[in-house]
């Protein structure tokens, strides 16, 4: 049989461009179809990367805003300081970082296709768009974002929480009241749980010249997060209003297929996001270079029996991480704003600041975790009322 392309992937996000990138490097003939006209807008992201961005992919001086080495996490009476020594994390021009990417597959030998996908046949290997063509290749890759079509297709259920964001200018002075500190502001993001947007969170990352990406993610409307966001500003801060942004992060889901047939799913569309933060990036490029490996495989043995190895890779590499991560999701979960305060405290009076900077690792949360198993410090910290749930959760006798 024929094909138009050993590859075709569906999406030029920066998992689709970043796939493409290494199986064109392998030599192999692909083409990318994206629909929209601009790469990279609308903004749907806080663009932070921690400094393990560089063990897989690459990421150019001239979209780096900022690097900041820790945080303030917040509850409503509450504020812990955490830090390093060094930078662990970047701010980022995401729309820059996008055109990067496509631009750099491009550069490479990829083909860009400018079309609406609406449908795949995984079997044959056919992609249709939406003025009636196809073209036919040998693997499609879906690396069309939340809402994958694809994903849908090859008969996976997709959920997702609403995310709004907003570009606000702040006057330092407010954020240093805020923080109740007066260290460098642009060194550090903010983190704030509320009761009500629980399982998700509130951030504040800063840009630079006092400018700031505050959003949440939760289980409410676009619109009920906009007010929620309005009525932060207006109790905390003197605000300006740049720009406001809106989108939605997908939730893991482990019984989904990455692979069936000729079809192979990664990013947003294969929900590769971490369940707690909701950061998809750097899981989805470490995704791109076990898939191309599979994927250039397959085509080289012309076998497509071979991408199956792709997901199970995935799997060992990943579940026990987000399974540590659904549980400390479904503790929170658990935990009113009195409750937060309570968490707070206790982690205040044992000494957890200096755990937390020590062990914490936004790619590798469940080092943190094990360490306060370790030290016995989960029923320190928790209201005494919920110890049999958080027992459950974690599954201790
Ligand atoms: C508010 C918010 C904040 C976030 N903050 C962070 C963060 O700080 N750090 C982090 O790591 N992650 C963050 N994320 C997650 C991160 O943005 C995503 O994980 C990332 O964008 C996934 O990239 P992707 O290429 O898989 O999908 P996308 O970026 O969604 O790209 C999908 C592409 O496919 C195209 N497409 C879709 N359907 C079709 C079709 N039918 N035909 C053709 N083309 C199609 C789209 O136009 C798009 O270009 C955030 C997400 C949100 C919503």
């Amino acid at each position: 049989m024929n094909f138009d392309y050993d590859v075709v992937i569906v999406g030029a996000g920066p998992v689709g461009s970043t796939i493409s990138y290494y199986l064109a490097q392998n030599g192999l003939n692909v083409a990318v179809v994206e629909k929209k006209k601009q790469i990279g807008y609308p903004l749907q992201c806080a663009g932070i990367l921690s400094k393990h961005i560089f063990e897989n992919n690459e990421l150019p001086e001239e979209v780096i805003l900022n690097s900041v080495k820790g945080a303030f996490l917040h509850t409503k009476n509450h504020i812990l300081n955490v830090e390093k020594q060094e930078n662990v994390a970047y701010v980022i021009d995401r729309s820059g970082y996008d055109q990067y990417l496509l631009n750099r597959a491009i550069e490479n030998g990829v083909k860009l296709i400018n079309h609406k996908v609406i449908d795949v046949n995984a079997e044959k290997g056919i992609t249709y768009f939406s003025n009636n063509e196809f073209i036919t290749s040998k693997i499609i890759v879906a690396c069309d974002g939340y809402n994958s079509k694809i994903s849908s297709i090859i008969g996976n259920a997709q959920q997702n929480f609403p995310a709004s964001q907003m570009l606000v200018s702040i006057d330092g002075e407010f954020m240093n009241s805020f923080r109740k500190s007066n260290k460098t502001l642009d060194d550090y993001v903010d983190t704030y749980l509320f009761e009500y947007i629980l399982p998700g969170f509130l951030w504040i990352i800063p840009l630079k010249n006092n400018q700031y990406r505050v959003g949440l993610f939760s289980n409410h409307s676009h619109k009920q997060q906009n007010e929620f966001l309005i009525n932060f500003l207006n109790e905390n801060f003197n605000y300006e209003i740049i720009e406001k942004y809106k989108g939605f992060i997908p939730i893991y889901n482990n019984k989904n297929k990455l692979v069936k047939n000729r079809v192979l799913l990664i990013g947003d569309a294969a929900s590769q996001v971490k369940p707690t933060s909701g950061g998809g990036l750097l899981i989805a490029f470490d995704s791109c270079k076990i898939a191309s490996k599979y994927i250039t495989e397959a085509i080289k043995k012309d076998n497509i029996k071979i991408l199956s190895g792709y997901q199970e890779e995935f799997i060992k590499k990943y579940s026990k991480e987000f399974n540590y991560q659904f549980k400390v999701q479904n503790t929170l979960n658990l935990l009113n704003d009195k409750d937060l305060d309570y968490l707070f405290e206790k982690l205040r009076e044992n000494e957890c600041e200096k755990i937390i900077s020590e062990y914490g690792d936004m790619d590798n949360q469940s080092k943190l975790v094990k360490e306060f198993i370790k030290r016995g410090l989960i029923f320190k910290i928790i209201p005494t009322f919920l110890f049999k749930k958080v027992a459950n959760i974690f599954g201790f006798r």
